[in-house]
């Protein structure tokens, strides 16, 4: 018989953190922590699978589970000494989601079930503690009538107004300032707003509040928001969440308790120390919602209460050695002692990430391999330490010029400047509309609801909230700028407004917020490069002077010490070429040709108008120069480095001015009549420009251009050889479909590089192959590679004619096709992350073919694609040599490419 239940408590359980796919991450640690000692209170959890056979069955549950519930439930009680619904005794637990992965505040949990008219008052009399009992009654009607009877989000808030009036009508601020005849008030109120707006009567029975929690947090599982954030972090809607029943223990007793969230490091630059968020005298939900301001661990708990703060510190270090990883738990301490009641592997920056990995090696707690695993640093999370910062300068004369507004806390490290947008829903449209605008998304807090907005914003400004509320997690997940508990701003949401120090600022004002020391500015700050660029790049900063660098560095070359998946840049100029170099690039991927004649439009020009092969032979004379010293340069700045060099690719109508305005300048630039210009960009106008005549297909036509840039080719590559600078020309032939397409330019390829090698008495090692990014060069990659000496998937192109869809024009539906909620049809934009279904099929179909017809077959990737992680780990998969990427992700390509070797 299936086993559903998995008991936990008293030093035992029968779960173990390598289950979490069955009992969920909260369910499967819970058990965990238990079995190594860990003061865990008792509980249960329904597994996983429970969460599939309730979708799969009409939201029933089998007839099995009820038993098995209930004789969990018994030795929960016993290793509590409570009974749950016990009218003299009473235990009173917390029903809890938890899924695979953490999707924070994502899903709902309720506590203190088991509060009816008669529990509420055993619960006073045995704690000696009236107002608590009634504390705990009102939050569990809170959560259960939102949670449960589905009054969260209502549009008349009735729960918020209740609180709100009582504390009015008492004078006082907080919560937790409320006295019992307010209490009672509050219950009542709440018992009648249940009434009210739901139609039904506030559950008395103990067993039907739980079975109803139970059923609404398997009902989380697909929340709208719920199925957002899945999707956006790739976690598969069949996972299912479990459910966890845990007895609760009580924050909210005293001053003699707390309820906190901690993480064993910092989560935004990673340095080492248990750190987080508490309040005294209160329960869970309050740290994280925002009710009042949070204290600091690392501050003030030690303070507080010094045994309890004391033991935790050790909890942290016994849970980072045990979990090889940084923690993020939760806790609570009731009457002084503590309980665990989460742990789980921290989210992180990109900068913590990087820290914390290299930390823990040194401090011997992971290994090199563990380092750079995903698990450790997403390889993507890198770009956060390329991004800019702020300029120094910039900022110090705004903070001289009295612009600094405000400190808060720093949650997102890096530096954002942009317009303040107060309401999520405008954030998206803005950004929608333009999808450059700098948005700097200002709240009093963030909820889960907010998070498309968030999304959508470079950074993220809050007034309420510590380290652990949701605007900080979310952006240290999402990388975002961040500052958050910027408790000096007052922030108005329904006027849009921000007001600080007197001064108030609207909509679309311009503000600066640096997330590495939470300063808040108002107007724009220049910024400048980030460390490792400055180091790497500019080589204006020492690398012994940047931490950062040196980690950093760390990385790379422990990275570097794994992969088997070389990493190349698509670069275009010797400058690009020298950057690509100093981010690691092992050689040139991609240089588009084109750009080189953009600099030259002229020429091109006249040679795009010319009548006849005499004359357009003629204008490419004039272009013969300006390409051979692009490429030498090139040569030189790769120094013995492979360069693949791609003939020409883009239609010949993009050179040419579309405009009447244009069409007449040009006229009088190639002393000919406007109606002749006219008469050419006519006639080279394509209705389908993407399917029309480009790639090899314009050498085919227009042999002469291929023998021109061949010619430049190898008298560039002839002449840095002699200058003593070893060579290693790749040419390659675009948009091939056919062998005979390959055949016919290649032939003038080597003609040249004969002819040019015989004039000047010099040979050059080189390679011709050919890009392959149409579906038809997949399928005949055999007698493609027959001659091509190597290939280079296009997978932007390829991604285009394998699914008939435009780059340029997909904008109208690509979000309904991506959008779980919508048509669903792909989780990710197949321009960003290869299709593998489809594109990728036809990849390896060529990597075969490929290599059946050459073996020594040299294949790899140019298109965006090669700097995506998941990509890059596809064609290690698929057995190619190399990916090609803009050099600014080099290092990310580097990281993934490790990652996929270790992958076993
Ligand atoms: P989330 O996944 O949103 O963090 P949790 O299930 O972890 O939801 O619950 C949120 C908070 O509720 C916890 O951080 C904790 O403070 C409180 N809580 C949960 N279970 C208990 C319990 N058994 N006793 C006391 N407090 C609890
Ligand atoms: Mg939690
Ligand atoms: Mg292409």
């Amino acid at each position: 018989m299936a086993k559903y239940v998995y008991f936990f408590g008293g030093g035992k359980a029968e779960g173990r953190a390598d289950m979490n796919n069955l009992l969920g991450g909260k369910g499967a640690n819970l058990a965990e922590m238990t079995n190594i000692g860990l003061p865990v209170p008792a509980g249960f959890t329904i597994s996983t699978e429970m969460c599939t056979y309730f979708y799969d069955h009409q939201r029933q549950y089998p007839p099995e589970l009820k038993p098995e519930v209930e004789a969990a439930m018994r030795k929960v009680e016993e290793a509590m000494g409570t009974r749950f619904g016990d009218p003299k005794n009473p235990m009173l637990v917390a029903c809890r989601s938890g899924g695979r992965d953490s999707m924070p505040g994502m899903m709902d949990t309720v506590l203190n079930i088991g509060l009816n008219d008669t529990t509420v008052q055993a619960l006073a009399k045995n704690s000696g503690n009236e107002r608590f009992a009634l504390d705990s009654y009102r939050r569990l009607l809170l959560m259960y009538g939102e949670v449960v009877m589905g009054l969260k989000g209502h549009p008349e808030k009735p729960f918020d107004h209740i609180l709100e009036h009582a504390k009015e009508k008492q004078g006082v601020k907080i919560d937790n300032e409320l006295n019992v005849a307010s209490l009672k008030t509050i219950i009542e109120q709440s018992k009648a707003a249940i009434k009210k707006y739901t139609g039904k009567d506030f559950p008395s029975d103990p067993y039907e509040q739980m079975w109803n929690a139970i059923g609404a947090v398997f009902g989380s599982w697909m929340n709208d928001r719920a199925c957002v954030y899945r999707r956006q972090y790739g976690i598969p809607d069949e996972w299912g969440t479990a459910c966890n029943i845990v007895a609760m223990v009580f924050g909210n007793l005293g001053d003699d308790c707390a309820t906190g969230v901690a993480l064993t490091r910092d989560g935004s630059l990673g340095a080492p120390g248990m750190n987080g968020d508490y309040l005294i005298n209160a329960q869970g939900e309050d740290v994280v919602n925002g009710s009042r301001p949070t204290k600091r661990i690392e501050e003030t708990l030690g303070k507080d209460l010094p045994a309890a703060f004391k033991e935790l510190v050790e909890v942290g270090k016994k849970l980072e050695k045990h979990y090889h990883n940084m923690q993020d738990i939760e806790f609570t301490i009731s009457r002084n002692k503590l309980y665990m009641l989460q742990t789980r592997n921290a989210k992180r920056t990109g900068f913590a990430a990087v820290r914390v990995a290299t930390d823990m090696v040194e401090e011997g707690l992971i290994t090199k391999e563990d380092a750079i695993s995903s698990r450790f640093i997403p390889a993507g999370d890198l770009t956060q330490l390329l991004q800019p910062i702020f300029d120094l300068e910039s900022k110090k004369k705004a903070t001289k010029s009295g612009k600094l507004l405000t400190k808060g806390i720093p949650a997102g490290p890096g530096a954002a400047t942009g317009k303040i947008v107060c309401s999520p829903q405008k954030a998206e449209q803005i950004k929608q509309a333009n999808p450059n605008a700098a948005l700097i998304l200002v709240r009093e807090e963030t909820t889960p609801e907010d998070l498309r907005g968030m999304k959508a914003a470079l950074g993220i400004l809050t007034a309420v909230g510590g380290v652990s509320s949701h605007a900080a997690l979310v952006s240290r997940q999402m990388g975002k700028v961040c500052i958050v508990g910027a408790g000096e701003l007052d922030i108005d949401h329904h006027t849009g407004t921000m007001k600080v120090q007197g001064k108030t600022f609207k909509e679309g004002d311009d503000i600066a917020i640096d997330g590495f020391t939470g300063e808040v500015f108002e107007g724009h700050i220049d910024t400048r490069a980030s460390e490792v660029v400055q180091v790497l790049l500019k080589k204006e900063l020492a690398p012994e002077k940047s931490e950062w660098y040196q980690r950093f560095q760390k990385i790379m070359s422990w990275a570097d010490e794994y992969r088997t998946l070389k990493v190349r840049a698509n670069a275009d100029l010797p400058d690009q070429a020298a950057e690509a170099i100093a981010f690691g690039a092992e050689g040139i991927g991609l240089c588009r040709t084109e750009h080189m004649f953009f600099d030259h439009v002229a020429e091109m020009r006249e040679m795009i108008m010319a009548s006849d092969t005499v004359s357009r032979e003629k204008a490419l004379a004039k272009m013969l120069p300006f390409q051979r010293s692009d490429f030498a340069g090139l040569f030189r700045a790769m120094a013995g480095k492979p360069v693949t060099i791609r003939l020409l690719d883009p239609p010949l109508h993009e050179f040419l001015p579309q405009n009447r305005a244009g069409q007449e300048e040009m006229a009088k630039i190639l002393g000919k009549k406007v109606e002749e210009v006219a008469r050419r960009v006519e006639e080279l106008h394509e209705s389908n420009p993407m399917l029309g005549h480009r790639g090899c297909r314009l050498g085919i036509v227009y042999p002469e251009i291929t023998a021109m840039q061949a010619r430049a080719i190898f008298e560039a590559a002839v002449l840095v050889q002699k200058e003593g600078v070893k060579v290693l020309p790749e040419v390659m032939v675009p948009l091939v479909g056919f062998k005979k397409e390959y055949l016919h330019q290649e032939k003038i390829i080597r003609a040249q590089a004969a002819k040019v090698f015989a004039e000047t008495g010099t040979k050059v090692e080189y390679l011709v192959g050919t890009m392959i990014e149409v579906p038809r060069a997949c399928v005949t990659a055999d007698a493609i590679a027959s001659a091509a000496e190597f290939f280079s998937f296009g997978t932007n192109d390829l991604t285009q004619t394998t699914l008939g869809v435009s780059r340029d024009d997909y904008g109208p539906f690509i979000s309904a096709y991506t959008d779980p909620k919508k048509a669903d049809v792909l989780a990710a934009d197949p321009f960003a992350t290869i299709d593998q279904d489809g594109v990728g099929e036809l990849m390896k179909i060529g990597v075969e073919k490929g290599r059946q017809a050459r073996t020594s077959l040299k294949i790899g990737i140019c298109g965006e694609h090669g700097g995506d992680p998941d990509s890059v780990k596809f064609c290690h998969k698929i057995g190619l040599n190399y990916v090609s990427c803009s050099p600014f992700r080099v290092p990310i390509a580097r990281l993934a490419a490790a990652q996929a070797a270790l992958k076993k």
